[in-house]
């Protein structure tokens, strides 16, 4: 595995492999590093389906609408690297910020309307979908890959991107991976690290709230506001509360009232001073939004 640091460096390294195996496929795989299970789960995705893996560790400063937040947010090059290499990375693009926001840079790309407006847009404000938004180009410009993974446990990070690839006409295939979770049930994140073993037991009401909506709705609950009470109460019963529970349309982000077709139901909490979020696909052959691209079954091309 090579490690680049600048955008110039990860180009001549693509464009050398291109020049070996002319008809190579790159895959993506953005992160911001911790890496845990989930983001190894996007790279053997990846390497099922694309010839050069390239994974970004990049903690994009634009993004983060809260100093603390990302003054805490968990940084371990040496183990990512490792683990990443292991995982059969190619190429680690890890870039400082100023090659990713050189002296005077002055562009973003913003998203507009209740994709962005609502849930995270709503809690975290606009600044974080933009500069979300914002690096996702710059890293799509940076390496041109064949299809970029992404994870569904950030279902609305996901439809942002699909969202602003279709829009901007970005030639890049965009692959949803399920999301992975501890034998807990608990989503990985790199932010559980700073869960204490009190805080990480509550936050189990996380996905066990999840699970009782999923449930109910697969007896035949179909009215989200019922469906919103029974995840609540497991929350409030572990001392957690929601930043916000909802109910929308996958594909638009708008409410939803009823299970009428596929609903997301997302979840957003804080436990202790993490903040932690999740979602489960409701709704009878529930698939996620209408660009959307799951990764395949069984692989569709040999590593
Ligand atoms: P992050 O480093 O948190 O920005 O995440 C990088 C990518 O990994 C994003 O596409 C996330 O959605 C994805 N990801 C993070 N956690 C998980 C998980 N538990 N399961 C699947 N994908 C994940």
């Amino acid at each position: 595995m090579k490690i680049v640091r600048t955008v110039a460096a990860l180009r001549a390294e693509l464009r050398e492999a291109r020049a070996v195996r002319p008809a190579a496929t790159v895959g993506l795989v953005p992160t911001m590093g911790a890496l845990h299970e989930g983001h190894l789960s996007l790279v053997r995705a990846a390497r099922r389906n694309d010839d050069v893996v390239v994974m970004s560790i990049f903690v994009n400063p634009t993004q983060f609408t809260e100093a603390a937040d990302l003054a805490a947010y968990p940084r371990q090059e040496a183990g990512d690297t490792a683990l990443a290499e292991r995982a059969g990375v190619d190429l680690l693009f890890a870039p400082e910020a100023a090659e990713m926001y050189r002296e005077g840079h002055a562009t973003g790309v913003h998203v507009e309307g209740p994709l962005t407006a609502t849930l995270e847009g709503a809690v975290r404000g606009s600044a974080h979908f933009d500069g979300m938004a914002t690096i996702v180009t710059k890293l799509l410009l940076a390496a041109l890959p064949d299809a970029a993974y992404f994870g569904e446990k950030d279902a609305q990070q996901l439809r942002v991107v699909r969202r602003m690839v279709a829009d901007l006409g970005i030639p890049t295939r965009i692959v949803g991976c399920p999301t992975s979770r501890d034998d807990d049930g608990l989503a990985r994140s790199s932010r559980n690290v700073r869960l204490s073993p009190e805080e990480r037991s509550r936050a189990l009401a996380i996905p066990r709230a999840l699970e009782a909506i999923a449930s109910a709705a697969l007896l035949g609950e179909t009215r989200t506001a019922e469906l919103f009470a029974r995840g609540e109460e497991i929350l409030i019963a572990s001392g957690v509360s929601a930043e916000y529970l909802a109910f929308v349309d996958p594909d638009s982000f708008a409410p939803r009232e009823r299970l009428d077709g596929p609903v997301l139901c997302a979840v957003a909490a804080r436990v202790g001073e993490v903040r932690l979020i999740d979602n489960v696909l409701l709704g009878a052959g529930a698939t996620a939004d209408s660009d959307a691209e799951t990764i395949p079954r069984t692989p569709t091309k040999e590593p």
